[in-house]
């Protein structure tokens, strides 16, 4: 699929936990967008100025939607803390090869922070519209705090329907008498019963690194192992 450059509107904005944003872009000539899931937009921000976001949403819907957190500050940051329903945009779409491959091999997914919106699209792609009900997936979702949690309405709401899904949420620093997950996802690397997957790890650099190196220690073959880094 060839990217093109796309001018889009903004449909709609909603802060989805603490500094997160959610934002739907419409193209401003209608219709659908095609993409595959776990790809991503670059958005141009300025002249020479450009960020790039992975897409929430699933193929095929009028809007694409990305969410995005803002604590790094910097012009990305500062485009969805300031984003407004009706403002234009403009976007290289769709872009980046992370993507699921063809393979019946249980996936797994490993993400920190907004490292699960490539995964949310990749998921529900799957199970929704795919109507994938054999292959096994599994998503270990790290944040920090409770209050940086997203996409959990969804991701439950799999889990419970689909017998082949299991979403595991883990937070590092909860408040005291936190019922969930504690601690580092890499934990779920010791428990697995088998290294014969494809594993998918999305997130900031350093964690990206610290997975796959460890996912690659415990046996899974490197050339089953795929990643997409932030920074
Ligand atoms: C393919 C791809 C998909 C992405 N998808 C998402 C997504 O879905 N959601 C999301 O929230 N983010 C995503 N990102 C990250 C996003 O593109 C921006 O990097 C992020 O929003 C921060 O941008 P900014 O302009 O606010 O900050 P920046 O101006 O980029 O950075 C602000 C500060 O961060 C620090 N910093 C920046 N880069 C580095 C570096 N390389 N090393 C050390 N420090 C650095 C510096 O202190 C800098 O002053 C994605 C990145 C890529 C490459």
């Amino acid at each position: 699929m060839e990217f093109k450059t796309f001018k889009g509107r903004i449909e709609q904005k909603e802060e989805v936990a603490l500094k997160t944003y959610s934002i739907k872009i419409v193209d401003s000539e209608g219709g659908t967008f095609d993409f595959t899931p776990g790809q991503f937009a670059t958005l141009t921000l300025g002249e020479n100025v450009k960020r790039s976001y992975s897409v929430a949403s699933i193929p095929g819907k009028p809007y694409i939607e990305l969410i995005a957190d803002t604590w790094k500050g910097g012009p990305g940051s500062q485009f969805f803390e300031k984003a407004q329903i009706g403002d234009s945009v403009e976007f290289l779409f769709p872009l980046g090869h992370f993507v699921l491959r063809e393979s019946q091999r249980p996936a797994h997914f490993f993400a920190t922070g907004t490292g699960i919106v490539p995964f949310m699209s990749m998921i529900e792609h799957s199970l929704i519209t795919l109507g994938n009900t054999t292959k096994e997936f599994v998503l270990y979702s790290g944040f920090r705090h409770e209050e940086d949690v997203f996409g959990k309405g969804l991701l439950e709401m799999l889990d419970v329907r689909f017998e082949n899904f299991k979403y595991k949420l883990n937070l590092t620093q909860p408040k005291e008498g936190y019922q969930g997950n504690i601690g580092r996802i890499t934990q779920y690397i010791d428990t697995l019963t088998s290294t014969d997957i494809d594993a998918y790890i999305c997130g900031s650099n350093q964690m990206v690194t610290d997975v796959k190196a460890r996912l690659i220690a415990k046996g899974v073959p490197a050339e089953q192992v795929f990643n997409e880094m932030y920074y």
